[in-house]
């Protein structure tokens, strides 16, 4: 079963008929999520309800965001896709999610303020939870700022003065060793 818009499916019947929901959000109706991005262009939310076994409604779904995120090293908007997955109890108070997170700790509880169906309430959390911390993984991060260059570049020069005086500190000693062996010969002979 498909259900395209309808405002009015309340959780309950949505979870008794056990209804797919298929929604691309409007950026602008996630404002949390779509600050925490640079760009928020599309949100796709699929989403199964069901009964559990305690008549409770249980969601099911993923949820894929198409953004643009600010990378903090390069400060550059890279195209991002941020995936959550989704599997809740719908509570419809704070006090019942308390409740049931004391008995089952496990299973993640959503708590909505309306009985009626609204996706945005059910996903932005979890997408906020999805972002990643970094934008750029290290190799990728294609658009690092001159300075990050400088400093690596001042490592490096660090290292190869540091591998340089290893090595004249292991040559001197033996250079010194054959002198002195050629000084005894010499005096030998
Ligand atoms: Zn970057």
């Amino acid at each position: 079963m498909n259900f395209r818009e309808s405002g009015s499916s309340t959780y309950r019947s949505l979870a008794q008929q056990r209804a797919v929901v298929s929604r691309q959000l409007d950026p602008q109706s996630l404002p949390r999520f779509a600050q925490a991005c640079g760009t928020l262009d599309t949100v796709l939310a699929d989403l199964t309800f069901s009964l559990d076994d305690q008549g409770r409604v249980l969601v099911k779904g993923r949820v894929v965001a198409e953004a643009e995120l600010g990378c903090h090293r390069c400060e550059e908007m890279v195209p991002k896709q941020v995936d959550a997955a989704l599997s809740a109890l719908v509570a419809f108070s704070e006090e019942q999610a308390d409740e049931w997170d004391s008995i089952t700790p496990q299973t993640d509880v959503v708590v909505v303020t309306s009985p009626n169906l609204n996706v945005v309430e059910l996903v932005e959390d979890e997408l906020l939870l999805a972002l990643p911390n970094r934008v750029c993984i290290d190799d990728e991060c294609a658009h690092k700022p001159s300075m990050y260059y400088g400093v690596d570049g001042k490592e490096l020069v660090n290292e190869a003065v540091a591998e340089r005086d290893i090595e004249e500190t292991r040559r001197f000693p033996f250079a010194g060793l054959k002198e002195a062996m050629n000084n005894d010969g010499e005096d030998k002979s």
